[in-house]
């Protein structure tokens, strides 16, 4: 008889047992209904916060600093509200980022009543996940910052303090598209200042001491570029795993080179909301998630039960996949 290590057991789950109740609680604190989503991480608490500040530093330099000491009325107005629409949004869509559920799938339903209810036939398996006790649909993960599976989950940012997936991407998107904006709004209005300085009296050009405002003024050009190459690059990624229909993880794994993928266009409605209009740029526009799951949603299809073996425990060394799943409960033929 051939040895296989410990580790390959784990992965594939066969005997009924392993879904009894008693062996699968599901954690407890769930989530009542009706409550806001938000969460309890120290790391991404600080994160958030550190992106608030940030955003209204650069809305007290350009305000107090730029825009009130200017002269030019017209060109301080127009300036001060483009700059203040375009920060109002961006703080919109990080709250909406960070509040909403990304599509978490129900705690604890790996029960065997429930799996039993789904009828399995031959070749047919669910995914259960060991950490948060429920059956994971496809292209869900499970993420250990939010102890929940997550549909179609992208990756956690700490920034927004929550995981990216089906039903926050659209907020996501527009947080990292108004941050850029914004970063590239403020560079372009520092340079004007350094110029329009240099030419006159710098006393006059500033309520600031020169000192002050020079300091003020580069600490700003520091964050902006910063944060424009970073959310550009972030925004890049996002429009292009929206538009492959491909996440992170999976662009990471390589894992779903043989799922069908939707066409581009259908993908990026789906994910902002419909048919093309202004309320794609809208952070309090949501898209029509989360669409209820039916019974179809949580099996998946293997091509033999031999199949699932050889995927299921050839593995040498648990990849990050590996280490992230779940038991298949697969129907023998
Ligand atoms: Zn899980
Ligand atoms: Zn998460």
């Amino acid at each position: 008889m051939m040895l296989i290590p410990t580790h390959h057991f784990r992965d594939i789950e066969r005997k009924p047992e392993y879904l009894q109740p008693e062996k699968c609680i599901p954690p407890p604190h769930s989530r009542p209904a009706g409550t806001m989503w938000f969460i309890r991480d120290g790391c991404g608490i600080a994160c958030a916060i550190v992106t608030w500040f940030l955003v209204l530093y650069a809305e007290f330099v350009v305000l107090f600093v730029m825009l009130i000491p200017s002269r030019d009325y017209v060109y301080s107005v127009i300036n001060g509200l483009v700059f203040n629409l375009l920060a109002f949004l961006a703080l919109a869509s990080h709250c909406r980022a960070m509040l909403t559920d990304p599509g978490a799938v129900p705690k604890g339903n790996a029960t065997k009543e429930f799996i039993e209810s789904l009828q399995l036939k031959p070749g047919q398996v669910v995914y259960k996940c060991p950490k948060c006790c429920s059956i994971k649909p496809d292209r869900a993960h499970h993420c250990s910052v939010c102890k929940r599976c997550i549909r179609k989950m992208d990756h956690h940012c700490p920034w927004v303090n929550n995981c990216v997936g089906e039903n926050n991407q659209k907020y996501f998107v527009l947080f990292t598209m108004y941050i850029a904006l914004i970063s590239l709004h403020a560079l372009i209005m520092v340079g004007f200042h350094f110029l329009h300085c240099f030419e006159e009296d710098w006393t006059k050009c500033s309520s600031f001491s020169p000192p002050t405002t020079v300091i003020l003024l580069i600490l700003l050009c520091f964050e902006g570029l910063l944060f424009l190459i970073f959310t550009s690059v972030m925004f890049g990624t996002q429009v292009h795993s929206i538009c492959t229909d491909e996440t992170g993880i999976e662009r990471l794994q390589r894992k779903n080179q043989r799922r069908q993928r939707r066409g581009s266009w259908k993908s990026v409605k789906e994910t902002f909301g419909g048919a093309f209009s202004l309320n794609w740029f809208n952070p309090f526009s949501g898209p029509s998630h989360p669409k209820p799951l039916s019974d179809r949603d949580w099996v998946r299809q293997v091509s033999s039960v031999s199949d699932t073996e050889n995927t299921e425990t050839t593995t040498e060394e648990p990849s990050e996949e590996r280490k992230d799943l779940d038991s298949a409960e697969v129907v023998d033929e």
